[in-house]
Formats: structure tokens, C-alpha cells, sequence
């Protein structure tokens, strides 16, 4: 998930749950490898036995509690959405549903959380995440577990300048497991909350293509890059996510993807070239081949020529 959904979840949980009290938790009802819970951070990501006795005091620790905030913060590995309750925070980064009094509740779930007014908040990760309950300072940031040292795309930290440093400061031509702009921007946590979920949309309005070499673009690519960044995210928001995404009633947002699944064969907005999707870095990537050409470096260039 992308910061722009965990954002779009907490202000929908801002909404919907805090202020009610937790009456009765289910944890961990379809035990998934790569769902991890820990109440404190020295079990994080641990091994499935660990992570498994752990979810066993989930419902102790949350029963009888009240939601007090929503918020996101950046945190090691990724983006979270923290539900402040009691002294801990639940911390999540994984799809969350809301179920207003009488609507069904799902069957599969990681985390259930029912409220005393008979509305419930279900956590379930097909493709996995953390659901951790840790203990909180008075930033509401968790104990033991500091924020990775980078600033939200969303704050003026994260500025022109800073940008331009952290690619300057990257040796592009050792990135792993590829050079290309994908991996620059989309793994390792290089840029907190920027992942595959919201790459695309970005690079299109850059008029950049995943598969190009980050070194290849310079300075004028990477100032159209930041650019973006600082363009999709908050309209994503602004939009309640993007209409390829499900927010915590079912719905999707409304922000229409120009470059996705949905778009796939079909016209370019800015150019009319059909949309292609190709695999790339064990994913797929979505663009349009006019408008978003693939640059390499020259060396690989001149390889790729002889
Ligand atoms: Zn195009």
C-alpha cells in the first residue's frame, strides 16, 4: 500500500472508529506466513511460531479499550496506519474493511475488531503485512521502533533538493536487482510509501518509463519525477484513492488511473498509444511506449548494439 491509501484509510478510521470502544477482538482466525503480529518491536517480522504466540494477547490488550486517534507515520519497512488504544498503538499497513451494525461480516480475517455500537473493523492481507500493538511515546510514535531517517513525500522535507541528493548520493549503476527508475523509486524503502501501488501514475505524468536506467535520465528527469511525486500523491488523497483500490467501505476511489489494468490496451490520455503492460522486477509495470520511451545508458546502449 501506498501512503497515499494509508492516508485515505486513516481519515476514513478517523471517521468511522475512533471514539468507540473495542468489545470483542478476534486475532489471527486465518493464520497467514506473511502476517506478522508483535507486541513489542524485538518480535518483529519474527518467525511464524513467534509471531503466531503473539497474537494470542491481542485480545487482551485491546478489549475494553477506546480508539482514541487515527494517524500515519513512517516506520522501518514502510508506511503505517496507527490506531491509538490505551498506552499502544495498533500499527497496520495491510487492506482494512469497515462494517457499518448489519452489514455481513467477512469470513477470512487476520484482525476482527467489533465496537460497542455493533460496527466492526476487519484486517485481512492476502499478500501479507504487519499488524503490530506496540507501545507508544508521547510523539505517538512507537517505542524501540524509530521512523526510517526520511521524510514523508508529503511534508516540505522532502523538497526539490532533498530529492536531487538522495539520487546523487545512490550509485545508480549498483542498484539491485536492476538500475532502472523502478527500482530507484519503488524498493528498499527508499522512499517511504512510495511503492508499485501508485509508481505508475507517477511516472506517467513524469513522462518517465519504469524500465528506463535511473542514471539515463538526468537532471530534467528527475526534476519531472519529483515533480509528479509531488503532484499524484496528494490528488490520490484528495480523491479518496485511485479507482484500481478498495477503501474501507468497498468503494473504490476516485481517482481514474491512466496507466493500470483498467487502462490496459486502451488510448493514452496525453498521446493515444495503446497502454502495454510488460513484467519487470518480478511485478508488471504499465505505460505508454510514446510518451514515456525507454532511455538506457550509454554503455548498455552501445552492448545492446553490437
Ligand atoms: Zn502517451
Amino acid at each position: 500500500m501506498s501512503l497515499a491509501e494509508n492516508q485515505v484509510i486513516s481519515n476514513q478510521l478517523q471517521s468511522t472508529v475512533v471514539g468507540k470502544t473495542i468489545v470483542k477482538v478476534i486475532a489471527n482466525q486465518n493464520p497467514h506466513t506473511f502476517v506478522w503480529f508483535a507486541t513489542e518491536p524485538q518480535y518483529a517480522f519474527a518467525a511464524a511460531e513467534v509471531s503466531h504466540r503473539q497474537a494470542e494477547q491481542y485480545e487482551e490488550l485491546l478489549t475494553g479499550k477506546r480508539v482514541e486517534d487515527s494517524q500515519v507515520h513512517l516506520g522501518s519497512y514502510g508506511v503505517y496506519n496507527f490506531l491509538y488504544v490505551g498506552d499502544r498503538a495498533l500499527m497496520f499497513s495491510l487492506p482494512t474493511r469497515y462494517y457499518a451494525v448489519g452489514e455481513k461480516p467477512p469470513k477470512r480475517h487476520q484482525l476482527y475488531l467489533i465496537f460497542d455500537d455493533g460496527s466492526s473493523l476487519a484486517l485481512c492481507g492476502s499478500l501479507g503485512g504487519a499488524i503490530y500493538l506496540f507501545r507508544v511515546d508521547e510523539k505517538g510514535l512507537a517505542v524501540g521502533y524509530p521512523p526510517p531517517d526520511a521524510p514523508s513525500v508529503l511534508s516540505d522535507d522532502f523538497s526539490e533538493s532533498f530529492f536531487l541528493d538522495l539520487i546523487k548520493n545512490t550509485d545508480l549503476e549498483k542498484l539491485k536487482p536492476a538500475k532502472t527508475v523502478k527500482c530507484f523509486l519503488a524498493t528498499n524503502n527508499r522512499i517511504p510509501g512510495l511503492d508499485n501501488s501508485i509508481l505508475h501514475e507517477i511516472l506517467w505524468e513524469a513522462q518517465v518509463n519504469p524500465k528506463s536506467d535511473m542514471a539515463a535520465l538526468g537532471e530534467a528527469g528527475y526534476k519531472r519525477l519529483y515533480a509528479a511525486i509531488k503532484k499524484v500523491f496528494p490528488a490520490v488523497i484528495e480523491a479518496g484513492g485511485l479507482d484500481t483500490w478498495k477503501d474501507i467501505f468497498g468503494k473504490p476511489g476516485v481517482y481514474a488511473a491512466k496507466v493500470s489494468r483498467n487502462t490496459l490496451g486502451k488510448p493514452c490520455g496525453r498521446c493515444g498509444e495503446p497502454i502495454v503492460k510488460e513484467p519487470h522486477l518480478g511485478g508488471v509495470v504499465y505505460y505508454c511506449p510514446k510518451c514515456q520511451p525507454i532511455h538506457k545508458n550509454k554503455k548498455e546502449r552501445l552492448y545492446d548494439e553490437t
